[in-house]
């Protein structure tokens, strides 16, 4: 049996430590200064993915990112929690792509990866916010797709029924696979790293991070070719390098604002019975409610 599980997932800066210098004059976000972390709904879609795997222990999960060469790092924490292997998508000509040209460069990805049962995202990451990819990917790949994925109900080697979490309620779904399926903050938070698979994938390198080791790898990488991520180019993926980067991204940012809430546009409210009749009565009052 062969049963193949992509996980989309995405470093992106930390926005909960945003200063003032998180924007560059170009509109585009100043990476540099602010740390970068596992986009924090790309964690939920891999613990999805580790769900389907303990149904059909024998799937294979591959976590695909693309990003600059220091987006290794996710790689190596999907591996400590359970992926089994990582690619990175990494190249110049992917800097500065927008929604369009990033869902554009990973459907060619994962084309490469044929043939494959799933592919599992975030529903939005936190820096550009959009939640467009996983749909625009499922588009360009011509997948079916379930939003807002908070619950595995059952799997089979051919079909997925899933609960959505909707504004007003749920719904389940059941859908043959191949399906692309972007999952909620609201599923199950991502189980934790693993002591043993932290110690058999600590090493774990791209080649572009090995040229910059001090100690000379390659015996161990030699024995334990599982070590090695794989990075692809542009070219590896038979993309158009027109459609990548800036050339191939229509979003332009044509203005950047700050919004500084004041304290008069704040109210604290207590606890107590007066407070509380008092908010209804302006919620009241200002048609919000009722
Ligand atoms: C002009 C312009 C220039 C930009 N330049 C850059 C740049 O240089 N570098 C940069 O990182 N961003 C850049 N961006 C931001 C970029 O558009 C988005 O970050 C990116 O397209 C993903 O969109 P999103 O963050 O809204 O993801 P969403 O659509 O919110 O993401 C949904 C899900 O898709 C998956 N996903 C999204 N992005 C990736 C990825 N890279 N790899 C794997 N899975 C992914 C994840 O599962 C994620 O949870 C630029 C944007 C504009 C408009």
């Amino acid at each position: 049996m062969s049963f193949r599980i992509i996980v989309m997932a995405k470093q992106v800066p930390d926005t909960r430590n945003v200063g003032k210098d998180a924007m560059k004059a170009d509109g585009t976000v100043n990476r540099a200064i602010l740390p970068a972390i596992y986009n924090p709904e790309d964690l939920n879609a891999l613990e999805f993915a580790l769900k389907i795997k303990d149904h059909l222990p024998d799937a294979e999960i591959i976590l695909l990112t693309m990003g600059p060469s220091r987006a290794a790092e996710i790689i190596r924490e999907a591996l400590y929690r359970g992926a089994d292997k990582g690619i990175l998508l990494t190249d110049r000509r992917f800097a500065g792509s927008d929604t369009l040209a990033t869902s554009y460069a990973l459907a060619m990805a994962i084309k490469k990866l044929q043939p494959f049962d799933l592919v599992i995202a975030g529903r939005q990451a936190i820096d550009g916010d959009t939640a467009q990819v996983g749909p625009q990917t499922a588009e360009k790949l011509g997948l079916p797709q379930i939003t807002y994925a908070e619950n595995l109900e059952s799997v089979t080697l051919d079909e997925i029924t899933i609960r959505r979490r909707l504004e007003r309620g749920v719904e389940t779904v059941k859908c043959p696979l191949p399906v692309l399926i972007t999952v909620n903050s609201s599923a199950q938070e991502c189980r934790p790293r693993k002591a043993k698979r932290v110690m058999q994938f600590k090493h774990a390198r791209t080649v572009t991070e090995l040229q910059e080791e001090t100690r000379d790898y390659t015996e161990l990488f030699d024995q334990r070719p599982y070590l090695t991520i794989e990075e692809w180019s542009v070219d590896d993926v038979e993309a158009m390098a027109e459609k990548l980067g800036l050339s191939g991204s229509p979003t332009k940012v044509k203005k950047i604002e700050n919004v500084v809430f004041k304290a008069k546009e704040t109210k604290i409210i207590s606890d107590s019975d007066t407070d509380i009749d008092e908010m209804m009565r302006d919620l009241i009052d200002s048609h919000v409610l009722g």
